[in-house]
């Protein structure tokens, strides 16, 4: 037994087993949760998800372009079917293309701010929505955000844009569904090397900064990621929503 036995949640962005969701994913497992998983439509995204979750008896394993209302609508249908009800969310999901990250940000094209606008910032909105018909008791939802949202972080560039506009999103979420005993928060993550950071440029330069310039001289582990998201997406939270909680070994307060 574990403080999520009984509970069901739904992770979208497991890419790999360095992914952020999949560090939440096995925190939450282990404490009894059971969870269904997206992956991005494609063999090897679904075979890379199946490796990981299969072995966990999800039920639910199926495609999710975050940019098409119709499977946004059909995965959280398809839930709905095999669950009933759910308990959370995570939204562990972001995009830009590399070559508008390269670029200086006053050089994004309109077409690559829209994309990315669309997969890191509105897919909180639209997934959030399709998941309030599994949550008549209420939930919580949790995305992934990073401190580049807040300050200017050199090579973050449109990314940065998208966080602001996430966690903002976040606020306003919090305001509508706070009736519905939903609640919304962001988990503010120290730099991790994963497949999407892997196209921010100076990754590693951002990584070595910020252990050096946080107060536990250090980068942050998964499993600290996996600890907060157990807080966030549990009873222990009941009382925070519309929150940005920073788990980044204490750099954002640092001047
Ligand atoms: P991952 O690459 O492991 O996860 C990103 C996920 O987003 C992948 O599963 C990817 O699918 C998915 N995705 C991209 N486009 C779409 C789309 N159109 N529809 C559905 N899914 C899509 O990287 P992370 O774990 O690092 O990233 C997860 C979240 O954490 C992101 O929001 C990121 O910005 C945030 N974050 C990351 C930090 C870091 O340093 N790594 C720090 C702070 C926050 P696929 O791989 O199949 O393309």
């Amino acid at each position: 037994m574990g403080i999520f036995s009984g509970k069901t949640g739904l992770v979208l962005g497991v890419a790999n087993d360095r992914s952020i969701a999949w560090a939440m994913s096995e925190a939450l497992v282990a404490e009894g949760a059971e969870l269904g998983f997206s992956h991005l439509p494609g063999e090897r995204s679904e075979r890379r998800v199946r490796q990981l979750a299969e072995p966990h008896n999800a039920k639910l394993i199926m495609p999710l372009d975050v940019q098409k209302d119709e499977e946004i609508d059909a995965f959280f249908d398809k839930a709905k079917e095999i669950y009933g009800k759910i308990d959370f969310v995570i939204h562990s999901i972001a995009y830009a293309p590399t070559k508008e990250l390269q670029n200086p940000y006053y050089m994004i094209s309109r077409e690559g701010w829209h994309m990315a606008m669309d997969i890191s910032a509105y897919s909180l909105l639209a997934t959030t929505r399709a998941a309030l018909p599994l949550m008549p008791d209420g939930g919580s939802i949790v995305t992934l955000t990073y401190f580049g949202g807040e300050k200017v972080m050199p090579g973050y560039n449109v990314m940065g844009v998208c966080k602001a506009a996430l966690e903002h999103t976040v606020r306003y979420l919090a305001w509508d569904l706070g009736e519905k005993n939903v609640r919304v928060n962001a988990l503010s993550a120290g730099p991790m090397r994963t497949l999407s950071s892997a196209g921010i440029s100076d990754f590693d330069e951002m990584r070595e900064h910020q252990a050096q310039k946080s107060c536990l001289k250090r980068n942050v582990d998964p499993k600290e990621l996996g600890s907060t998201g157990i807080y966030l997406l549990s009873d222990m939270s009941n009382g925070v929503t519309g929150e940005t909680i920073h788990v980044d070994c204490g750099y954002n307060i640092v001047g």
